[in-house]
């Protein structure tokens, strides 16, 4: 192990990074590929195979054998085929080692088993990869070898995306080209680019290895779907914290250094809410970066998981009753020359600009909560979302003190001639103020937060790709933007024009604002008279992708085309359907094989002490009551699991589709509920020894 770890040494070793490729490339062709990038044109063959001969002459210096192009299907997770560098055996016996350009460029990767909700029905039925090569390429480590990985988009030979980075990089240069337009309006004429940055903040639980292998149900769904809460109180002792501590800080190392490796900024680490659960942090990147690093971080803190004992649960309620997991995505848009658009800038001039950047924001988010929302839904959220200390369903945006205070005199004056914490008035428009920023407030409750320089949507899943809620975001700020250009294009005087528009959006849009506890029942009574969509399911989501509205927001900026976004929300449906049915038998499984015979055996010797301790002439009633107690819950535990068992099989008869997925949803999902009550309630009466598998307390403390 070593014993210090040189960070700037280490970082981006495994990346063909910019740098690699200043130094292998020759100065034209290093031109050539920097031009393709920056202006996202494709990529000259000849170049292709210059720059595929260096990248492969790097990886296999680096050990590796084979290249993959990875890419994400709409499963969620990274998918890829490997294949080795290897020729054909020449004449005399030996084999090379070649990669073309033509084969970094594009692969075809078996696509018939990745959703692709009903597009290759209709469609050509292969599929192929391209590389995307604003994402570098890297060399991964693993038990099987070193890897050369090849960022790709995959797509169906007819053009749709069959995958999430398609339309995200589509949805990237909508909101750079509406942005653009809305910078020139202000009098820039500088920046060349404007891209989304994200920064997704990943928390995850660790539970002891040998433990998780006793849980069918964490082997086979990722979250508990039995288990008592441990007795109040539960108190861990220093010394016991402090070996915790060690394996786990053990672990966060590993994880950092594969991190900094593959050029990941992998920046905090620390303790979260929940006993055995931790978050991490990177450094923001650009959009599409960001996601294949988020994709990456998930696979590295499995994996270094496995080689810790542990086991790293990514799901986001693995345990109900407790804190669950979800990903911060943190996300602002910039220039090429470092103007963040979302920081309230140190001008007058600056302010009025990030106020219609900011109220276009509060427009967008409102008019597509739902799509907002929709893009945070899979099963595991539906668990998390407006449940104990998760963001509630509803979408709200949080302003923070001063801002909402800079916005209500907008709204209510025409004027806003004073900020509460800026003290004096420089504005050019003497109707807006001048602020700084506003660091002080904090809410952690908003499942959309004003952060100061960015926005915070607290509510994707821990397990999600983060793809979806940023490709909602670029779009839905792009419209805006562009609806925004619209009005001022037209305009007479545009500085007018600039403040009676940010006075409409702010006016207009004023439901969606709410500083407020996020958590509370008041909230969820509030949102309904303000007429804000709760939306409590991911069945209940899925909808909002095919209405009207959608459909031509996304057409119009060629980020979705109507039947991508239909093959989209089949997909949905589907793996609904499918992730609550395989839950369903797991619990059947468990229930039948694992549970029901424990509180036989544990029935049976409560029965036989009770014969002996009464056949001795003494009273042994408490093993009476319990016994009785035992058996009651027993029957209750059989009946439910038949009940269960029915239920199953007939949303599985259903066509799929919707109408499966609502079946699983409000027949099977209630169901499961009914069986997991007799059986947690057993678990606390059980002798523990008897129980077949660890408990909370067990999975929880015992790290
Ligand atoms: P907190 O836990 O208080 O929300 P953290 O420091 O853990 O804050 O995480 C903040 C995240 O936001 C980090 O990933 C950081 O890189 C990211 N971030 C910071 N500035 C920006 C920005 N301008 N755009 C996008 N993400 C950002
Ligand atoms: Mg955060």
């Amino acid at each position: 192990m070593s014993k210090t770890m040189n960070v700037s040494e280490i970082f981006g070793e495994n990346v063909f990074s910019d740098r690699v490729m200043q130094e292998r490339l020759p100065k034209k062709i290093y031109r050539e590929l920097k031009k393709t990038m920056n202006e996202g044109k494709e990529l000259d063959p000849e170049v292709a195979d210059v720059v595929a001969e260096a990248m492969k002459n790097w990886a296999v210096e680096k050990g590796a054998t084979h290249y993959t192009h990875i890419f994400q299907p709409l499963t969620g997770v990274t998918a890829e085929k490997h294949d080795s560098f290897i020729t054909a055996p020449r004449e005399d016996g030996t084999v090379l080692m070649e990669f073309s350009g033509k084969e970094l460029i594009k692969g075809e990767p078996d696509a018939s088993s990745f959703p692709s909700g009903g597009l290759r029905a209709t469609f050509e039925a292969r599929g192929y990869t391209a590389w995307d090569c604003t994402s570098p390429a890297y060399v991964r480590e693993d038990a099987a070898g070193a890897i050369l990985c090849i960022p790709t988009a995959f797509c169906s030979y007819t053009g749709e995306a069959l995958d999430q980075k398609t339309p995200l990089m589509r949805s990237m240069e909508a909101v750079n080209e509406q942005a653009l337009r809305l910078l020139r309006l202000f009098g820039n004429t500088t920046s060349k680019r404007v891209t989304p940055s994200v920064g997704p903040e990943q928390e995850y639980f660790l539970v002891d290895k040998q433990k998780y292998l006793q849980r069918k149900d964490l082997i086979f769904t990722g979250r508990t779907l039995f288990g008592a809460m441990p007795p109040k109180g539960q108190e861990l002792d220093d010394h016991y914290f402090g070996t915790i501590r060690q394996r786990i800080a053990s672990y966060m190392k590993d994880v950092d250094e594969e991190l900094w490796k593959l050029g990941v900024s992998a920046k905090t680490q620390h303790n979260e809410v929940a006993p055995a659960q931790h978050e991490l942090a990177p450094i923001y990147a650009e959009a599409n970066i960001a996601v294949d690093h988020n994709q990456l971080v998930m696979k590295i803190l499995k994996k270094t998981a496995c080689q810790h004992g542990l086991h790293c649960l990514l799901h986001e309620k693995p345990f109900a009753g407790v804190n669950g997991s979800g990903k911060h995505n943190n996300w602002s848009i910039t220039t090429d020359d470092g103007i963040n658009l979302l920081d309230p800038g140190k001008t007058p001039h600056e302010n009025i600009q990030f106020l219609l950047v900011l109220t276009c924001i509060l427009k967008a988010v409102d008019e597509h909560a739902d799509l907002l929302r929709e893009s945070a839904a899979d099963p595991g959220n539906d668990h998390r979302l407006g449940a104990n200390e998760a963001p509630p369903a509803i979408i709200s945006v949080f302003l923070g003190e001063q801002l909402e205070d800079v916005i209500e005199q907008l709204i209510s004056t025409g004027m806003a001639t004073h900020s509460k914490k800026g003290g004096v008035l420089h504005t050019g428009v003497k109707t807006l103020p001048d602020f700084a920023k506003d660091a002080t407030d904090r809410n952690r409750t908003s499942p959309f937060a004003f952060t100061g320089n960015k926005f915070e949507f607290r509510m994707v899943g821990s397990r999600d790709s983060i793809a979806s809620p940023n490709t909602v975001l670029n779009t839905i700020a792009a419209e805006a933007f562009a609806e925004a250009c619209e009005v001022l294009e037209k305009a007479e005087d545009f500085d007018l024009a600039v403040h009676d528009l940010i006075k409409k959006y702010a006016t207009e849009h004023q439901r969606i604002i709410f500083n407020g506890n996020g958590y509370s029942d008041a909230w969820v009574e509030e949102a309904g008279r303000r007429g804000l969509p709760n939306i409590r399911s991911m069945v209940d989501a899925v909808p909002c992708l095919t209405t009207e509205k959608t459909v031509a927001m996304f057409e119009r900026f060629k980020v979705f085309s109507r039947t991508e976004l239909e093959a989209r929300a089949a997909i949905k449906y589907e793996t609904y359907a499918k992730d609550i049915n395989i839950e369903a038998r797991t619990m059947i499984d468990i229930a039948g094989k694992q549970i029901i015979p424990a509180v036989i055996r544990y029935t049976k010797t409560l029965g036989d002490t009770i014969s002996s301790v009464t056949s001795a002439g003494v009273e042994a009633d408490v093993q009476t009551e319990l016994l009785r107690e035992a058996s009651a819950l027993l029957a209750e535990t059989k009946r439910a699991l038949n009940e269960l068992i029915r239920a199953d099989a007939a949303a599985a008869e259903k066509e799929e589709g919707e109408e499966q997925a609502r079946a699983f949803h409000d027949e099977v999902m209630p169901a499961m509920q009914a069986l997991r009550a007799p059986v947690d309630k057993l678990e606390m009466i059980v002798d523990k020894e008897i129980w077949p598998m660890p408990s909370y307390g067990d999975l929880l403390f015992e790290v």
